[in-house]
């Protein structure tokens, strides 16, 4: 229900959680946050509320300068850790808001490929289906780009990839999805109010639009994979 992603200087763990914090009022049953250790993915999620995320950053800190965090309201698939998003394989982690309609279709399209799914959730499939994408040679930007037109349905999207830390994605199809511009630090959210605490420069991205972040800013695609121009605005600044 929300997506916060950082690529940022120093470990984003802690920001990420104060994001997630800020779309707590949207409600949620689980959240669950990735960061990249040493370009290897790592994952911490939790049922219930974000304190019991935190409890377990605590016993087991991430300490990774590009992160992805979301909090989930459960559509497909119950409310446990198992479920709580990213969802991950080697290869990337994806946080997801909305539903991926065709996500049964998907699923038995992969499962022929004998790809093994670890949770009962709509989501799974676009981490699969992504991941999939890249065994067969495709570069994250490719494999997000080939993946994205199989998908229906309303969502917004957040990949983070192993063994790139300076890349997220981020997807707006039917769900908002804001990117916000530090100091060497670029920021994605499911709403700008969410990135209030990190900067007051925010691109909202447009319907169909999909975004390549770095920590020098964001390429933005349209529909059709070409690149276009969105405002910057002022935001109010927030403490
Ligand atoms: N449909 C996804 C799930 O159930 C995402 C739900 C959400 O927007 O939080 O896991």
């Amino acid at each position: 229900c929300g997506i916060v992603g950082i690529v940022g200087r120093d470990a984003v763990a802690g920001q990420v959680i104060e994001a997630l914090r800020r779309l707590e009022y949207r409600g949620y049953d689980s959240a669950g946050i990735a960061t990249l250790e040493h370009g290897r993915l790592e994952r911490r999620r939790a049922e219930g509320k974000l304190a019991n995320l935190q409890l377990k950053l605590i016993q087991a800190p991430l300490a990774g300068a590009i992160g992805i965090g979301h909090t989930r309201w459960a559509t497909h698939g119950k409310p446990n850790e198992t479920n709580a998003h990213p969802h991950a394989t080697d290869r990337l982690a994806v946080v997801h808001n909305g539903i991926i309609e065709n996500f049964r279709e998907l699923k038995r399209e992969l499962q022929a490929h004998g790809i093994a799914f670890e949770t009962e959730t709509d989501t799974e499939v676009v981490a699969q289906a992504v991941s999939h994408a890249m065994a067969q040679g495709l570069g994250p930007v490719e494999a997000v780009a080939a993946t994205l037109p199989k998908l229906r349905g309303a969502f917004a999207l957040g990949f983070l990839f192993a063994g790139r830390d300076d890349l997220l994605i981020g997807a707006r199809h039917g769900a908002p999805l804001a990117i916000g511009y530090g100091e060497g630090e670029t920021y994605l959210g499911s709403d700008a109010l969410a990135l209030a605490p990190f900067t007051d420069e925010i691109t909202y991205l447009e319907e169909g639009d999909w975004a390549i972040l770095t920590r020098e800013g964001a390429e933005i695609r349209d529909v059709a994979g070409r690149p276009v121009e969105r405002p910057r605005q002022k935001i109010a600044a927030q403490a």
